[in-house]
């Protein structure tokens, strides 16, 4: 068995727990563990997709020539905590920490160490490039999890990106719906919603962490007028079937939460045990358009090593021959399209 080995107890306050038992330190020294009790109370048995997410496991100090930051973030820094890819928007990382520390994620690299959140000085200075940067319209809050914030701190950090006039939007990518529902508070969204238009990105990546609470927080943001979008990571052995990804992704819907990407894993170091092909997600991705609401069906991106972008991309579902088009329909027939608008000019 390639899992370390956990205890699940039930203590007397009927909370569960997790336990390391078992050489995880290997593992757990070089990525944190941390999970969350409302979290680790949504695993049912060892395994399972809940488990797969936020359990260490030895495969994680496999890739070691997978590089740590294929996306170059840390090129792409301006100032310390600010990622600068796109002309007109920018990626603020306010936090380090998570209440949970899922083994894929992209920023491996980062959460968990040092457990530090962005300090005065560094928002300072990232405030003051983004207030000099007049291209910049879209700022996004990141991390590690903003919403690991105390409701003073994310009011500084808005109040100072809401003095730059040419800020636009803000956006907030945030698991916590997922993985601490009760932080999102009445107080939380109080706050929040004086700082419109404002966003919210969660990252549900299966229908097992839409649950009572986890509804509840979506909700309590909706209600707050804030639209809510949701980020998917294809997950081999966690999500990586149509039949899953549909229920998410209508299961999202239902609880007012709009699918916005699907990301293929990235090339991240101590990830790749999670990685499927790209021809699987398309093949998924296949399965949902035209089989289930439109509204339902997520952008599949790839994140292009060396900061070149998100590149959403389709399965090949049509062919040119001059003005003719073979289109393949949702159920696997051809059709074909005559495009006059193109014979016409
Ligand atoms: C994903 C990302 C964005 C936002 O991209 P959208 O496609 O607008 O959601 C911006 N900057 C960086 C560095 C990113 O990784
Ligand atoms: S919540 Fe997001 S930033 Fe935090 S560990 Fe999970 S994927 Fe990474």
């Amino acid at each position: 068995m390639r899992y370390f080995i956990y205890n699940t107890t039930n203590s007397c306050n009927n909370k569960s727990s997790l336990e390391i038992t078992e050489n995880a330190e290997s593992v757990a020294a070089r990525y944190p563990v941390r999970l969350s009790d409302y979290y680790a109370g949504l695993i049912r048995v060892p395994d399972d997709p809940i488990w797969k997410q936020c359990i260490p496991d030895a495969r994680e100090l496999e890739d070691a020539d997978q590089s740590p930051d294929p996306l170059e973030e840390e090129t792409l820094s301006p100032v310390p905590g600010l990622i600068h890819r796109y002309p007109d928007r920018v990626v603020l990382l306010v936090s380090n920490r998570c209440p949970v520390y899922c083994r894929f994620c992209m920023r491996k690299r980062l959460v968990g160490s040092g457990d530090a959140p962005m300090t005065e000085a560094a928002l300072q200075k990232a405030l003051e490039y983004i207030a000099a940067h007049s291209a910049i319209h879209d700022v996004i809050l990141s991390g590690g999890d903003p919403l690991m914030l105390d409701d003073a701190s994310l009011s500084r950090i808005l109040t100072g990106l809401r003095k730059i006039a040419h800020v636009a939007i803000i956006r907030i990518g945030t698991r916590v719906p997922v993985t601490l529902p009760a932080r999102i508070t009445s107080d939380l969204c109080s706050l929040l919603k004086k700082f419109h238009p404002l966003y919210v990105n969660t990252h549900f990546n299966h229908p097992a962490e839409i649950t009572a609470d986890s509804t509840a927080a979506c909700a309590l943001l909706a209600d707050a007028g804030i639209p809510l979008g949701n980020q998917t990571v294809l997950l081999k052995g966690v999500n990586d079937s149509v039949e899953i990804m549909r229920d998410l992704m209508i299961g999202l819907l239902s609880i007012r939460v709009k699918p916005y990407y699907l990301h293929q894993m990235d090339l991240v170091r101590g990830t790749s045990h999670f990685r499927t092909s790209v021809r699987a997600g398309l093949e998924i991705l296949r399965g949902l358009r035209g089989h289930i609401s439109g509204m339902a069906v997520p952008q599949y991106v790839i994140d292009l090593p060396g900061g070149k972008g998100k590149v959403a991309i389709l399965p090949d579902d049509f062919q040119v021959e001059g003005s003719i088009l073979t289109i393949r329909t949702y159920t696997g027939e051809l059709v074909t399209y005559q495009d006059i608008t193109d014979l016409q000019e």
